[in-house]
Parts: C-alpha cells; structure tokens; sequence
C-alpha cells in the first residue's frame, strides 16, 4: 500500500465515531440437563451511535437470542458485550426492547399509564413529569387521541405504536427491536417501516433490529448483519444506506435483495478475516 493510502485509510479510521454497542465473538448457548443449544457462534459486530443496525438471517438462526444478549437477560457464553465500553451484564433502562407480541403492554393500564409509568419507576420522574413526557411520544406516534384507552381495544398496529412510544420515551442509549411488525398485515407493515424512519429523522436514535425479512432489513437499517442457519455466524456486512422506503421494488433493490438472498442460503460462513472480501463483493 502506499504511504498516501495508508495516510487516507487511517484518517477514515479516525473520522468514525466509537461504537456505542461492540459485540466480540458472542456464543450463545441453552442448557439444560439434557442438551446443550448452541443458539449463536462466534459472533462479532459494532453498532455507532444513530445506526439502524439490522440483524438479519432465517428462523432459529439466534437473532433474538443476541438481541437478549444485549438486553441483558441471556449471558454470553464466550466472548464480550459492551455498550459504551462497559460490560453489560444485566438489563437496565439503557436498554429497551420492543417485542413483536402484541401483549407487551399490561391490559389493566390505559395507554398514557402505560407509557408514563415505566418513566416514574426507572426514570424516577414526578407523576407530572413522566405524563407530559409520555404525551409527547404518544403524540409522536400519532396516538394523542387515545391516551385514555385501554389497550384491548387498540388494533395490532396501534399497540405496537405504544410500545415504540413507551419504548422512546425511555430514552434508551440504544433501542432493541425484535421483529416487531412481523405479526402485522403487509400493508400496516410498511406504513409502520415508514413511520419508523420518520421518528428516526425527526430525532435519531440507536437502534438493533431484528428481521428474517431481506426487504425490511434493506428499508429500515442503514447497515445489515447476515447470520448463517442454526447457529448463527456471520456470514457479512452489508452497507443498506443507499436503499429505504422509496426504492423499495426498483432495479437496485432488487438486486441487493437477490444478492442477500445468495449470501444467506448459497455460500458456506466465512472465516472473520475473509468478511471484508464479502463485504466489498456484495457492496459492488
Ligand atoms: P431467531 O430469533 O433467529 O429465530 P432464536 O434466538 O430464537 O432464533 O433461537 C436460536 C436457537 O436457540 C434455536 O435453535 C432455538 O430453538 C434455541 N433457543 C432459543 N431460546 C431457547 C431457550 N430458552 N431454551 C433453549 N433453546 C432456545
Ligand atoms: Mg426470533
């Protein structure tokens, strides 16, 4: 290499940010007395601060398993998890996840009680404050119509709007989403995608989101994880910045999507010092 490309090389390094969430060589195992399961192998990647960092691969493949990993409710089994250089160990509010289940939300609480209490127990914020702040995401959500209802009578979408909103609201240093419009029709689905991304643009936030589906991985993220099958390794990372909402279905989408499509089922996982030639022939 010359010393010129060595020199821009290394001024690239400095100029990115450290990662908020660095993940190194996580295995994730269950076990029980019977069996061990070995959910994720070996698995590495960094998150930086306002990414829409997707970890996509198909069922089983242990993508809720690393998302619990990061929430703090599965140990690693080898390896290391550190959010802002610290191990994490345990869940805490830094951390929330919004769940595709549409009973994430407890059903004797109406909505605002339901986005304003988490905010008066971890929060530690006056019953006052904590409302005026949960307003304000329900508002955000399109759901200030609403606050009194119970969520019973919400449809699946509407529910899942409460728990982004509760979930924001929090303020988390990163938001843990685990497929969380997958029980949703197509169509309420992508009006969800895109309302995602519009709360990211209006004030950008972290986030880890889990999907099986390649087009959702390509519209909400900005970068990709590709987990092998059962048990998870990384196979690459893909850069999804140039695609969202308004390419979804051209050439180009299409393309990448056929491309994830081949990495994910095609080709056997790849050692960690081969990720980067993967990384620039599906970036190509
Ligand atoms: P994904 O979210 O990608 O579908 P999971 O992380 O849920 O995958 O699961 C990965 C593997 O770990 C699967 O083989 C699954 O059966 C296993 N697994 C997940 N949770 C448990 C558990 N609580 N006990 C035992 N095995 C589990
Ligand atoms: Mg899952």
């Amino acid at each position: 290499m010359t010393r010129d490309a060595t020199r821009e090389l290394s001024a690239v390094a400095t100029s990115l940010p450290d990662p908020l969430l660095r993940v190194r060589g996580a295995t994730l195992e269950y076990r029980s007395r019977e069996r061990v399961v070995r959910a994720t192998h070996r698995v590495s990647f960094d998150v930086l601060p306002s990414d829409r960092y997707i970890l996509l691969g198909p069922s089983g493949c242990g993508k809720s398993s690393l998302l619990k990993a990061v929430a703090g409710f599965v140990p690693v089994r080898e390896g290391s998890i550190e959010l802002d250089g610290k191990p994490v160990r345990e869940p805490g509010p830094d951390r929330i996840v919004v769940f595709q289940e549409f009973d994430q939300l407890p059903p004797w609480k109406t909505v605002l009680q339901n986005v304003a209490f988490p905010l008066q127990v971890a929060r530690k914020l006056s019953r006052k404050e904590a409302e005026e702040r949960a307003r304000h995401y329900l508002d955000k959500v399109g759901l200030s119509a609403f606050v009194q209802a119970y969520p019973h009578t919400l449809s699946g979408g509407m529910k899942q709007r409460v728990a982004i909103a509760r979930a924001l609201a929090m303020q988390p240093r990163i938001l843990l989403m685990d497929e969380p419009f997958a029980a949703l029709d197509a169509l309420t689905r992508r009006r969800m995608q895109e309302e995602l991304l519009a709360l990211w643009e209006d004030a950008p936030f972290t986030l880890l989101f889990v999907t099986h589906s390649i087009d959702e991985a390509l519209v909400v993220g900005n970068r990709v994880l590709l987990l092998s099958p059962h048990p998870g390794r990384v196979r690459a990372e893909l850069d999804a910045h140039a695609f969202g909402l308004h390419s979804a279905g051209s050439p180009a989408f299409q393309a990448a999507s056929r491309r994830i499509h081949d990495l994910l089922f095609d080709e056997p996982a790849v050692p960690h010092a081969a990720q980067a030639q993967v990384l620039a022939r599906a970036a190509a």
